[in-house]
């Protein structure tokens, strides 16, 4: 079937992170239709073209190429269609496109997006981690210090987090949330899409030992379920600081600070106020 002509503009399209056969239907569409298509590396895009069995002109394209590059493609923006695709996946998720895609709106030019893979909801998707809320924060800083104080920063978020990995970093990496985070659940989301796809659960201690004897291989993401609830105070403890509480304030008072610091009932704390203070 004839693909129809396409209005000039940019097109942001997804392509696949590993298994070839999840190129979209669309995708093929859009690309083959395109003028251009802007890409990180022309050997890597091509290799996807001969794939689907089109041939279009390519050029290189990051978010470091020079402004008269930028200036060039959103002039052709203007009078055809241009495609962007990363090495893999979605285009701006940890992949260049950010600065095309804010001048060509700013300019008014027409941006379509052409969704697909993208290895961050691939691994969500498989970890069994709560997806209701998470952050993505890309790659974790490369050195220590930096690594640490990124950890620290998110440590507290009430949220499933998510970071892209390198094999070589994946056991530093491991081994700072085992020091910064204990009590979250950490899953390993490795090569997806392909032959030797894998997702290892555990505690970042157990996972870390695992990846010292294993070397991991491959492509990773990295992921860390919510910090787990603080377990609920005992007997003992609840006495205590019902005492605390009594020797400045009186029974009920003490029972409403004590319930809601540790989220307990009103009621039944404050008839054990009134036993402690009997
Ligand atoms: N734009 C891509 C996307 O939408 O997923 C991400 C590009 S980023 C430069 C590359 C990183 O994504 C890898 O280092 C790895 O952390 C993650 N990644 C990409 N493909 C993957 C795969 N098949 N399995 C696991 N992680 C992958």
């Amino acid at each position: 079937m004839e693909t129809p002509p396409l209005e000039p503009g940019l097109y942001i399209v997804a392509t696949p992170i590993g298994n070839l056969g999840d190129v979209s239907r669309r995708a093929i569409d859009i690309l083959s239709a395109c003028a251009l298509i802007a890409c990180e590396d022309t050997r890597v895009t091509g290799k996807l073209l001969y794939h689907i069995g089109i041939k279009r002109p390519m050029r290189r394209y990051d978010d470091h190429a020079s402004d008269t590059a930028r200036e060039q493609l959103l002039g052709e923006m203007c009078q055809i269609p241009v495609a962007l695709v990363s090495d893999a996946g979605t285009p701006l998720i940890s992949d260049p496109g950010y600065r095309l895609v804010r001048e060509a709106r700013a300019r008014g030019i027409p941006v379509t997006s052409i969704p697909g893979p993208s290895a961050l909801v691939t691994a969500l998707t498989l970890a069994g981690l709560p997806t209701d809320r998470f952050v993505f924060a890309g790659f974790l800083p490369s050195k220590d210090k930096a690594r640490g104080d990124t950890l620290s920063e998110m440590a507290a978020l009430p949220m499933t987090l998510v970071f892209y990995e390198t094999g070589p970093r994946l056991v530093a990496s491991l081994e700072a949330m085992a020091r910064i985070m204990p009590g979250r659940e950490v899953a390993v989301a490795r090569e997806l899409t392909k032959l030797h796809e894998e997702c290892r659960s555990g505690s970042a201690a157990e996972l870390a030992d695992h990846y010292t004897a294993h070397p991991p291989r491959g492509e990773i993401v990295l992921l860390a379920g919510p910090p787990s609830a603080p377990e609920p105070p005992g007997e003992a403890d609840i006495d205590a600081h019902l005492r605390e509480a009594l020797a400045q304030l009186p029974p009920s008072q003490a029972a409403g600070r004590v319930a809601k610091a540790h989220g307990l009932d009103r009621k039944a704390l404050y008839a054990r106020a009134m036993e402690l203070k009997g």
